[in-house]
């Protein structure tokens, strides 16, 4: 007898450390928010319908993939990768396959994630090899001591942990080679496509990622906001999880992600307070958009530009995708 209340005492010790090492032991609200972009610029209202409707149904898809991941328990860092990783599969969006070309025609992706938890970390820039940059980026942050690996030092490290490796030409399309053109031939605008996530998960923890190949005859070796983090990604559990889609510079300068959280802690402003004022009396119009979350679920997507691919889902049932106003 007094040998079965040993090991129940001790079954249940185990298992409770399992529980508390995975992170997961935290209490379940069985709340959670999801939020996505892809991209915001110049959409506009007369694109073919045919247009439309394939932008809105990736947004659906991706929605579909993260509010999946959320609802089965999963976390927010685990949603935010999935849905990234779908963007990045699909040529419609400037991130993985459909990145923008530098002005030497080639692709140079960034991506960064964070997690909101512990103020964890990663991201690449420059990336020319690996398929999935936004995996890349988590990688760096759960195996190295460090946050931003660039260039060959990325592909490389990208490699030794055996992810996808493609020639660069994996991700030329035809659609991104008549843009770089056009920029050539200086017909200006900003291409859209960025593609970005945040989540607050049920164990009320936030996390933030974004992937891009950046901007169209961009210089080869810009770097943008995306994997600067405070600029075009941040999140953090006391306040926020962001990420911004418009012209990175501005992103950067800025510091987007950084101050709407500022605002946030050492304002009292709220979420959608502290987005609007950003977007609205910081930057410029036409500079792009942010999505946001709180760790209470209130989120915000805002933008000064005619339209941003966008989605959220909710625990309590929102399910929406949009372009425009
Ligand atoms: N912010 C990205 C960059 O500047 C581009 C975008 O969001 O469209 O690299």
């Amino acid at each position: 007898m007094r040998i079965r209340i040993l090991f129940v005492v001790l079954a249940s010790l185990f298992l409770s450390q399992m529980l508390a090492a995975s992170g997961k032991a935290q209490g379940r609200s069985s709340k959670y928010t999801i939020v996505i972009h892809g991209g915001a610029g110049t959409i506009p209202e007369t694109i073919p319908d045919a247009v439309r409707d394939a932008y809105l149904g990736s947004l659906k898809k991706a929605l579909t993939i993260g509010r999946n991941v959320l609802a089965k328990g999963g976390t927010s860092l685990e949603a935010v990768e999935d849905v990234i990783r779908y963007f990045e599969t699909d040529p419609k969006f400037n991130a993985g396959i459909g990145a923008v070309y530098t002005s030497a025609g080639r692709h140079e992706l960034d991506a960064a994630i964070m997690n909101g938890e512990n103020l964890d970390a990663g991201a690449v820039a420059g990336v020319e090899h690996i398929a999935h940059p936004i995996t890349l980026a988590k990688l760096v942050m759960e195996k190295t001591r460090h946050i931003l690996l660039a260039y060959q030092g990325a592909d490389d490290f990208g490699k030794q942990m055996g992810l996808k490796w493609v020639p660069n030409s994996y991700f030329d399309t035809p659609q991104r080679k008549t843009e770089l053109e056009e920029y050539m031939n200086k017909i200006k605008r900003h291409d859209h496509g960025t593609v970005g996530c945040v989540c607050l998960d049920e164990y009320g923890n936030l996390a933030a990622g974004t992937s891009t190949g950046g901007l169209t005859g961009k210089l080869p070796g810009r770097i943008g906001d995306s994997p600067c983090i405070g600029d075009g990604t941040y999140a953090n559990n006391q306040t926020c999880a962001v990420s911004g889609t418009g012209i990175g510079e501005q992103y950067i300068r800025y510091a987007v992600g950084f101050n709407i959280n500022a605002l946030m802690a050492y304002k009292g402003m709220s979420l959608k307070e502290a987005v609007h004022y950003i977007i609205h009396d910081v930057l410029k119009p036409g500079d792009g958009g942010v999505i946001a979350v709180d760790r209470r679920g209130n989120y915000a997507m805002d933008f000064n530009t005619t339209g941003m691919f966008r989605g959220v889902a909710t625990s309590g049932g929102t399910f929406d995708v949009k372009i425009w106003k």
